[in-house]
């Protein structure tokens, strides 16, 4: 199974170009698309789970022609938007077990196994006889992820869930995705580097509307073998050094500015070789021009 996207473009009626010729192929596993606010992530989620039309191009899965044969897509997704409504004065199990019923799921002891196989999935277990008005974020989006996995979905898609979450939820909640991404294709749409680096076996990474880099992390990173420099400075020196270096990156350190630099060569100048994370790629693919664009 494969979620095939092909030359997917999308201007909203304001001239915003949200996607311009989007090509991605996903297979079953965690697929990471990164991106920062704005680049297009969630106009792609949503035309993926039918709510909204694309301009032109194509998406499959399987055998699906997904924008066509929407009924037949809706049956086989699991959708966790960005944002969602819960009833505050119901409890997680009995709201669990009402959207079972919507979903179809008629039999009374099958649903019964069902809610309390998803509460344990996503450790809510414990806490299912409380209301949701006293859930924090991460039950929350747990319960999200609950919901979206009653009709058992081959297609997941997760729309920007970890953000607001302290890193405390934001580590259960990797936990529960990452027991998914078997046999299933899982999107997680996100901003934050690290939810695609604890997850996520594929990536890409969209701006502004387009695809500037795609494949698998690991791989990605080769690319930036040799060519990441750092160097502490001094907080005054830093636009001159912005001047001078093609700058990726620029982070505090003990009240100091650590800068990262991509250089092809030794810039010697008291710069030292760092390993690359997928972070520095991140930041040269959003930040800056450069020739270490892959596939
Ligand atoms: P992301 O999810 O990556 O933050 P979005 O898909 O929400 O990105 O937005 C992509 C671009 O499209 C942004 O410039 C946003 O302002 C614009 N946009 C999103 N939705 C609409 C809309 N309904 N009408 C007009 N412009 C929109």
């Amino acid at each position: 199974m494969k979620l095939i996207i092909d030359n997917l473009s999308k201007t909203y009626d304001n001239g915003v170009k949200a996607l311009q010729n989007v090509s991605l192929e996903i297979p079953t596993g965690m697929f990471g698309l990164l991106g920062p606010n704005g680049a297009g992530k969630s106009t792609l989620m949503r035309i993926i789970s039918t709510l909204q039309e694309a301009d032109t191009g194509s998406i499959t899965l399987g055998d699906i022609d997904v924008l066509k044969q929407k009924n037949e897509l809706r049956q086989v997704l699991g959708y966790l938007p960005q944002q969602f409504g819960l009833y505050p004065k119901i409890s997680a199990e009995v709201l669990l077990n009402h959207f079972a019923m919507l979903k179809g799921i008629s039999n009374k002891g099958e649903r019964k196994d069902l809610v309390k196989a998803l509460l344990h999935k996503t450790n809510l277990y414990d806490v299912r006889k409380q209301n949701l008005k006293g859930f924090s974020g991460g039950m929350k989006q747990r319960f999200g992820i609950a919901q979206a996995l009653l009709n058992n979905p081959k297609l997941l898609i997760v729309d920007e869930p970890t953000a607001g979450l302290d890193p405390l939820e934001r580590n259960r909640f990797y936990n529960v995705l990452s027991e998914l991404g078997e046999h299933t294709v899982v999107i997680l749409s996100t901003h934050i580097v690290d939810d695609v680096k604890e997850l996520c076996t594929n990536m890409a990474i969209i701006n502004q509307g387009q695809v500037c880099l795609k494949g698998n992390p690991l791989q990605i990173l080769e690319g930036l073998k040799d060519k990441v420099y750092k160097k502490t400075i001094e907080k005054s020196e830093l636009d001159l050094y912005k001047q001078n270096y093609q700058v990726i990156s620029e982070k505090l350190f003990l009240g100091k500015p650590t800068i990262h630099i991509l250089s092809e060569v030794n810039p010697g100048n008291g710069f030292s070789l760092i390993n690359a994370e997928l972070e520095d790629m991140y930041f040269s693919q959003i930040f800056s021009n450069n020739n270490f664009k892959s596939n």
